[in-house]
């Protein structure tokens, strides 16, 4: 059998035997020939697949990568927060918080499962306390497993819907579809903003909060939510609907308390001390 024949002509790092082609750094074969000898073609060696296997991978590292970072800038994520995980968060607080640092660690780690379920939560306590830290760590350990999440507070929704109304970026009805349907929706400090002018009529956006959060709720969306304030007194001081409440607390499968020290002031008087 003459391989020229058959098209093949050796390559500079192959030799051959035997009418086969090997590789001169692996020695096996680069052709392959078929059983009665009349289909020859060329084929890969060991070390060529290996290479060829290595910069697969490195593709779809690469394009891990790329989703990860879409994923986070999709997410919203202030940052201040983007180095936030469950690694580097400073334990030394007060024991509420550290309970509710195993709860959200259990919520990411039983992802699927409460995806199905659609199963929230509802982190509260005063000003200060790492609420906000802790989202983060929910934000970027799942958007690190290619979960959509979305963090933001009624004032940024309120901000980007009054701008959907003068530019052509985004309708409103983009932005809340956007907010209704991403996996992990975080609305972080609820309440901040009363839903109540002083006259007693509806703000701006009692019937958009109402909106998404009720779309989510139909679809069963999982949704966090974090407040100074505990879920009763989003109706009776923050001016919220009782709808909307009580979709929050259908939502909420666990109410979780951080209290004590507000963090900040921990910190401070931790500076303090080391300052003498
Ligand atoms: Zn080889």
């Amino acid at each position: 059998m003459n391989l020229i024949d058959y098209g093949i002509k050796l390559r500079a790092d192959e030799y051959a035997k035997d009418s086969m082609i090997y590789c001169k750094k692996c020695h096996t074969q680069r052709i392959f020939v078929s059983e009665d000898k009349k289909f020859v073609v060329r084929c890969l060696c060991e070390c060529q697949s290996e290479e060829k296997e290595k910069q697969l991978e490195l593709e779809k590292q690469k394009q891990r990568l790329e989703k990860v970072k879409q994923l986070k800038e999709m997410s919203l994520l202030g940052r201040k927060y983007k180095n936030s995980t469950f690694e580097n968060l400073d334990l030394n607080r007060p024991e509420s918080f550290l309970k509710a640092v195993k709860r959200c660690q259990a919520y990411c780690k039983a992802w699927d499962e409460i995806k199905n379920k659609g199963y929230g939560l509802y982190l509260y306590g005063d000003v200060g306390t790492g609420k906000t830290e802790l989202m983060a760590c929910i934000c970027n350990y799942l958007t690190e497993k290619f979960v959509p999440v979305i963090i933001t507070n009624f004032l940024e929704i309120s901000k980007k819907l009054r701008a959907s109304y003068t530019n052509e970026l985004e309708t409103e009805n983009e932005i809340i579809e956007k907010l209704s349907r991403v996996d992990l929706l975080i609305l972080d400090d609820v309440g901040a903003e009363k839903l109540k002018k002083k006259d007693n009529t509806d703000s701006f956006m009692q019937e958009k909060i109402y909106d998404i959060i009720n779309r989510r709720y139909i679809n069963q969306m999982p949704t966090l939510f974090t407040s100074n304030y505990c879920i009763q007194d989003l109706l009776d001081e923050r001016g919220f609907e009782e709808r909307t409440v009580d979709r929050i607390a259908e939502m909420s499968n666990a109410v979780i308390k951080v209290d004590g020290d507000s963090y900040r002031e921990i910190v401070c008087k931790r500076k303090t001390k080391e300052a003498l």
